[in-house]
């Protein structure tokens, strides 16, 4: 163990504490949005709740490793920029834009937390390892979710836009 490799570990957990605030508002608004959709509504509402639960145990992480979040990290504003470019607010098929912005946003999730499992085990920090393959687990378990989920959210979007008086949009 080095500490360089420290140092990159830290950067990479900073990195994944400010994605899942990113998570959060992205949840957050589609949560607070969605009407007619319940169960995909129920199910990212879920996800929030272990998104907040995954910062905690970040910032754990972090804090064990001798340092804090920085909420002014540089992906931060990358991260940001990608979920407003998604976030479909103007679209007439923002269910549909939600469901797979949010699809593509776990993704993202899936890779950070197998790079930190891989830096964590280089290190020799059991712990981090640990927390980051549980949260791992959350990520897979959402972006499975979400796939075997599109075609359903679609039909029922298709459906209803085909429907003279309902709101398809959310
Ligand atoms: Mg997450």
């Amino acid at each position: 163990m080095t500490t360089a490799h420290v140092g990159h570990l830290l950067d990479w957990l900073r990195d994944a504490y400010a994605m899942e605030q990113q998570a959060e508002v992205m949840l957050k608004d589609l949560v607070e949005r969605l009407e007619h959709y319940p169960q995909l509504r129920a199910h990212m509402e879920d996800h929030l709740e272990d998104t907040r639960k995954q910062q905690v145990l970040l910032k754990g992480c972090i804090e064990r490793l001798g340092s804090s979040p920085s909420m002014l990290k540089d992906l931060m504003g990358r991260v940001m920029a990608f979920g407003q470019s998604v976030s479909g607010m103007a679209v007439s098929d923002e269910v549909v834009k939600g469901a797979m912005s949010t699809y593509v946003f776990t993704h993202m999730e899936i890779a950070s937390y197998t790079i930190l499992i891989a830096a964590a085990r280089a290190i020799g920090d059991n712990e981090t390892q640990r927390v980051c393959e549980s949260i791992l687990q959350q990520e897979i378990a959402m972006a499975e979710w979400l796939r075997g989920h599109l075609p359903e959210v679609t039909q029922a979007f298709l459906a209803r836009s085909a429907t003279p008086g309902m709101n398809a949009k959310r």
